[in-house]
């Protein structure tokens, strides 16, 4: 009987414990035994109790709960050998040979290394006597899916990230609540959200709020962006218009790279334009809480579909992932995913800005 394991890993989003169900569940009904890997890569690394047996019930009411259950980390004895080596040990020790993982690009990029390392860890193991030579055949193939989990919508081959709507809805709820507020006393604010690389929630909260001005990685304004955006807001007070929204992404900048604070926004706002102008960082509420209905529902097909890949999996396969094109659930391969998804970070380092849009799509073009 296979033995499939379920872990999230890197920064929590909403509808990872969809996912983590749907994984557990799926596995029991396709007659195989479900483990859930507690901590992300940290859980695998020491074994034992990190790695429990789930039954149907353990998962009952997690589709509405948010962040995830199972617990996260950044693990850094993963990305060193000697850590794989111990988390592949505890593997074996607990029988199992299928592993399915919800995380962002890095969680991801570990999986396929630690696939690609498998069967030399194995000899590894073999060798020192820590696994028999009838555990190394037995084991020999390890089958692994990822599943993407992030709020930042940032990873290529896919519509959306699990959670990343969520977070979107959640910025939209709080952009209206500071609405009233700055519209009342018609004042400015200032709000950054989260996006380190990945302007996406950013762009995404401007359309569905009607924001003034909004602040990306991939696609900065241009080089005289202060009298741009203090053109445009002066116009659009002049049509009337009782208050101003810019939302900056956290990781704004101007072409040449150099951060755009908030701070830096708000005094144009209040100096040139002499409007009462105040800051809101949004932070952490923008992960927390319920997932929204789309995360409900992606993050249980998508679990579905990653357990089926895993049983579905024959040895020389690359790595996958589960991917959501035009609403479709797909496997993908998670190699070219990622690669893609390093090519808009580097672009952006290198100031190819028309590369880092191409890369993410039309929608971040204007
Ligand atoms: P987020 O998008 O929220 O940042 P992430 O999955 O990209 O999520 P990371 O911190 O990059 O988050 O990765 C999570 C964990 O995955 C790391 O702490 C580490 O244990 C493992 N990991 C990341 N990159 C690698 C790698 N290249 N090799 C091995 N393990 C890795």
């Amino acid at each position: 009987r296979k033995r499939i394991a379920v872990m999230t890993s890197g920064g929590d989003a909403p509808g990872m414990n969809g996912a983590v169900r749907a994984v557990v569940r799926m596995t029991l009904q396709e007659n195989c035994e479900a483990y859930a890997v507690m901590e992300g890569y940290q859980g695998l690394v020491e074994g034992g109790d990190w790695i429990k047996q789930m039954e149907w019930a353990d998962v009952r009411g997690w589709l509405s709960e948010g962040g995830t259950l199972i617990g996260t980390a950044r693990c850094q004895d993963f990305r060193e050998r000697p850590g794989r080596l111990r988390a592949a040990k505890n593997m074996i020790e607990k029988g199992i040979n299928g592993l399915v993982i919800c995380g962002g690009d890095g969680s991801l990029t570990g999986a396929d290394t630690f696939r690609k390392e498998w069967p030399s860890l194995l000899s590894q193991l073999a060798s020192s006597k820590e696994i028999t030579a009838a555990e190394q055949e037995e084991y020999k193939f390890l089958n692994i899916v990822g599943l993407v989990g992030s709020i930042d919508n940032d990873f290529a081959d896919t519509d959306a990230t699990i959670g990343c709507y969520s977070s979107l809805g959640r910025i939209c709820e709080a952009v209206d609540y500071i609405d009233a507020t700055a519209f009342s006393h018609q004042r400015a604010f200032v709000i950054e959200v989260m996006g380190r690389h990945c302007g996406w929630l950013a762009l995404m909260a401007g359309v569905s709020t009607g924001a003034d001005y909004v602040f990306i990685p991939e696609n900065p304004p241009p080089e005289d962006w202060e009298a741009h955006m203090c053109d445009i807001i002066k116009n659009h007070r002049a049509l009337g218009k009782r208050k101003t929204i810019v939302i900056v992404a956290e990781g704004a900048h101007d072409r040449d790279l150099n951060k755009i604070s908030p701070t830096k926004v708000k005094d144009l706002l209040s100096g040139p334009l002499k409007l009462d102008t105040r800051i809101t960082t949004l932070g952490h509420v923008q992960r927390g809480g319920q997932a929204c209905a789309y995360d409900r529902q992606m993050s249980t097909l998508q679990g579905v579909e990653a357990v089926r890949a895993v049983l579905d999996a024959k040895p020389g396969d690359a790595s996958h992932f589960i991917s959501v094109v035009e609403n479709k659930i797909v496997r993908k391969p998670l190699l070219e995913a990622v690669a893609t998804t390093q090519a808009v970070a580097e672009a952006i380092e290198n100031k190819d800005f028309d590369k880092a849009v191409s890369l993410r799509g039309d929608e971040f073009k204007e």
